[in-house]
C-alpha cells in the first residue's frame, strides 16, 4: 500500500477524555515522539486515527508482536522476478512520506526490534537502514506514536526506560461514565438507559480487577455489547457473548460476572 492509501478522509467520531489533543498538537509540532498508555480498548487507536486526520498526515499502524524483527520495520532485500530489490518496511514508508507510524503494543516486540525506533525518537530524527547502508532523515511532518498497557504488570512485558524516556507520555484512562454511556449510546445505535446500563455493568467488572479479572469491560467490549443488543439480541445474552466471555475462561468468574449482568438488566 502506498502511504497516500493511509490518508483518513473522512472526521473519525472521538470524543475527548482530557487534554489529550492538544498536547498531542503541541508534541507533534515540536517533532516530539508520543506515547500513548492505556488499557486495551480504551480509544487509543480511534484516537490516533482522529489526530492523523485532523493533521492531515498518513497513518500507518503496526500491530507489534514477539515475532516483529527490525526488518519488518525498515525494509529488507526481496528477490523479484530473478532481481533483487529493496522493499521499505512501514516505518521507513511512514518516514519518507512524513506521516504518522503508529506502533501499537510497542512492549510486545523484541528488545532488540524497539532499538532501531530510538534514533527516530529523539532529537536525531533519522531512521538507520543499515541493509541498504542509508540514513533517512524524518521529515518535520514525520510523527512517532507507540502504545503500551501498563496493565500488563509483569517485568518482561516492561517498556525500556531508555525507550520510555525519549517519548511524551499521555495517559488514556476510560472515559467517565457520562462520557462513555455517550460513546457507547453513537458507536453502538441504541438509547440512553440501554448505554448507561452497560457503562454500570463496565464499573462492577472494573472492580473486580485484580481479583480474579485482569482487566474489566473496555469501552471496545461495551461497545460489542451494545451492538449485539441493537441487533436484537437480549442484553444479559449480549453481556455475556461480548463482554463476560472476552474476559474469562475461569467458570466461577464467569457465574459472577453473569450474575452481575442478570441483576441489571
Ligand atoms: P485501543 O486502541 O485502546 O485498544 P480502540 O481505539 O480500538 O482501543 O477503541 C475501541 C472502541 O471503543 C473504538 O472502536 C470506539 O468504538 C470506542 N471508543 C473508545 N474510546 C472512544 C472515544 N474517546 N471516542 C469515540 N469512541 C471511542
Amino acid at each position: 500500500m502506498k502511504p497516500e492509501d493511509h490518508v483518513i478522509a473522512e472526521e473519525p467520531y472521538y470524543e475527548p477524555v482530557g487534554d489529550e489533543i492538544a498536547v498531542f498538537e503541541a508534541a507533534y509540532a515540536k517533532g516530539l515522539p508520543i506515547l500513548l498508555k492505556g488499557p486495551t480498548g480504551c480509544g487509543k487507536t480511534r484516537f490516533m486515527e482522529y489526530m492523523a486526520w485532523r493533521l492531515k498526515r498518513a497513518l500507518i499502524t503496526v500491530s507489534c508482536h514477539d515475532d516483529l524483527t527490525s526488518s519488518d520495520l525498515v525494509g529488507r532485500f526481496l528477490v523479484k522476478g530473478g532481481e533483487t530489490v529493496w522493499v521499505d518496511g512501514p516505518l521507513a514508508r511512514a518516514v519518507r512520506a512524513g506521516g504518522i507510524c503508529y506502533l501499537d503494543e510497542i512492549v510486545e516486540a523484541r528488545k532488540d526490534t524497539t532499538v532501531v525506533i530510538h534514533p527516530l525518537a529523539d532529537d536525531r530524527r533519522v531512521l538507520p537502514m543499515e541493509k541498504l547502508g542509508e540514513l533517512l532523515a524524518a521529515p518535520d511532518t514525520f510523527c512517532l506514536a507507540i502504545s503500551y498497557n501498563p496493565g500488563y504488570q509483569s517485568v518482561l512485558k516492561d517498556l525500556k526506560l531508555s525507550t520510555r524516556q525519549r517519548f511524551v507520555a499521555l495517559e488514556l484512562t476510560y472515559p467517565d461514565a457520562a462520557l462513555e454511556q455517550k460513546i457507547v449510546a453513537q458507536e453502538a445505535r441504541i438509547d440512553a438507559e440501554q448505554a448507561r446500563q452497560l457503562v454500570r455493568f463496565a464499573h462492577m467488572t472494573r472492580n473486580l480487577k485484580g481479583q480474579g479479572l485482569d482487566e474489566g469491560a473496555s469501552t471496545r467490549l461495551l461497545v460489542h455489547a451494545g451492538k449485539l443488543i441493537a441487533a436484537g439480541i437480549a442484553p444479559v445474552t449480549a453481556c455475556r457473548s461480548a463482554i463476560a466471555e472476552a474476559l474469562t475462561d475461569d467458570p466461577e468468574m464467569l457465574a459472577a460476572v453473569n450474575e452481575l449482568s442478570s441483576s441489571l438488566f
